[in-house]
């Protein structure tokens, strides 16, 4: 008997018991809202549904990859096994991205607790490097007090790397690294000094992705040009697979990106109106094979559940928004994004 002939008689025996079918309940909801053209609303319960083949070969096969989740922060300090639990039901995959060492190490444990479906990047994020230039607030979404690293050590990374690259490919790439501008040393010397010391953390790391083959996950904000200048001036360091997350951007920022190559990843930020950013025009410029979807939660809580922690739980929401821009089935988008993901983590 195939696994989904198999699977369906469970969704009908679960359903005969009274209309919850756990852990294919969600994806029930949506295909049905999908299907029927409407948007997914929260707390619906749609009951007596006509479960169709159509349907239920969707419930069964959807698949998600969150390609940048944080699931490795101390905001999910209580929980995070129970959420990963529960993504692996719903068939959610993650990768949790690492921002510095501690990060990335727990981003691994966690990886190595699961045989499949959860994946870590390990990086030193620029806003994580320890200048002395400027006074960066702690983040105690990410962890108690702010930790900070004075400088990128290659070879503790490398170790963390290659442990787990080689030993079941649980260290699937090199992030999040790039360029934050976002707070800013106050006399010109320090700003310029606070730029060249990213840029040279940057550099480093695009070193040991290139030893490892490893993928990129890049995360640039108010620096995109830079960004670009950088990776033109070291052309041998530029990533054959890479990740431009959470982009936010004009179109000719993305169009650079597109041009290396590389994907763009699509988060919450999406929903949000941010003055000289097209986020429609950008979404639809993106190719589906360069799309992939991502929460960055705990932040960017997709509409409508603002001001709530973010979950991977929630990544369907940004695909339905996505879809409906592109103009395209949600479940056409989900497994493009699906299958980018896979290629381009090798997952
Ligand atoms: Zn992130």
């Amino acid at each position: 008997m195939s696994k989904f002939t198999n699977e369906k008689k469970s969704v009908k025996k679960q359903i005969s018991r009274g209309g919850e079918i756990g852990k294919h309940d969600g994806f029930k909801i949506h295909c049905q809202q999908w299907l029927e053209g409407s948007s997914p609303s929260s707390g619906t319960k749609i009951l007596n549904i006509k479960l169709t083949e159509k349907i239920l070969r969707l419930i069964i096969t959807i698949m998600y990859i969150d390609t940048h989740a944080h699931l490795n922060f101390n905001a999910f300090k209580e929980d995070s096994s129970e959420i990963i639990e529960k993504c692996l039901t719903d068939n959610i995959w993650m990768i949790n991205v690492g921002t510095q060492y501690i990060t990335s190490k727990r981003a691994v444990e966690m990886a190595r607790k699961h045989e499949q479906g959860v994946y870590a990047a390990i990086g030193l994020h620029p806003m994580s490097l320890e200048t002395g230039l400027v006074k960066i607030k702690a983040d105690p979404n990410e962890t108690e007090e702010r930790i900070g690293e004075k400088q990128f050590d290659y070879e503790k990374y490398k170790e963390l790397a290659v442990k787990n690259v080689n030993n079941g490919g649980k260290v699937v790439a090199i992030g999040e690294i790039g360029l934050d501008y976002y707070w800013r040393p106050k006399t010109q010397i320090r700003k310029k000094l606070f730029k060249q010391k990213q840029k040279e953390l940057l550099l480093e790391q695009l070193k040991l992705a290139k030893e490892l083959n490893l993928p990129v996950i890049f995360h640039c904000r108010m620096a995109h040009q830079d960004l670009v200048d950088i990776l033109k001036e070291n052309k041998e360091l530029i990533p054959e697979k890479a990740v431009a997350h959470g982009f936010v951007g004009t179109t000719e920022e993305l169009e650079q990106y597109l041009e290396f190559g590389f994907s763009v990843g699509l988060n919450g930020i999406i929903f949000k109106n941010i003055e000289g950013i097209n986020f429609k025009e950008n979404i639809k410029k993106i190719p589906l094979e360069k799309i992939l979807l991502e929460t960055d939660c705990p932040y960017l809580t997709p509409s409508p559940f603002e001001g709530e922690r973010n979950t991977p739980l929630n990544l369907k929401y940004i695909a339905q928004r996505v879809a409906e821009t592109k103009n395209i089935r949600p479940e056409i988008l989900v497994e493009a994004a699906t299958n980018n993901a896979k290629n381009l983590f090798g997952i």
